[in-house]
């Protein structure tokens, strides 16, 4: 099991991005042809700035049979999309919402929603 979230030593460009979308985070597509869906975050792929959304940006792939337990077919699958076209969902404001940082005494790192301020974890 990979761990999630703090994954690089070294900052880049992408760090920021990558801090604020984290598996099962619900999120909104905000730019591009799925614009307005939402979904949970299934996989982030720090690698690309990428992420997999629940339902989101499907692409049917052509699969042949590999025996009974898998037949052939068309199957939908999600493909992955930029961070950029992602905002985080905030319950309370019902709304895409930009993500803000707040660090406790005790020096952890949480992350809130810049609307409303309340912690989104
Ligand atoms: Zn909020």
């Amino acid at each position: 099991m990979r761990r999630e979230g703090f994954c690089c030593l070294l900052p880049h460009a992408s760090w920021l991005n990558v801090m604020n979308i984290r598996k099962n985070d619900s999120v909104m597509v905000v730019a591009g042809r799925e614009r307005g869906k939402t979904g949970k975050i299934l996989r982030v792929i720090p690698d690309k700035d990428a992420a997999v959304v629940e339902r989101v940006n499907l692409v049917k792939r052509h699969s042949r049979a590999r025996g009974p337990q898998q037949p052939g077919g068309i199957v939908e699958k999600e493909a992955m999309i930029h961070l950029s076209n992602l905002m985080v969902m905030c319950d309370k404001c019902n709304a895409p919402v930009r993500v803000g940082k707040k660090i406790s005494p005790a020096g952890e790192k949480t992350r809130i929603c810049r609307r409303c301020g309340d912690p989104l974890e």
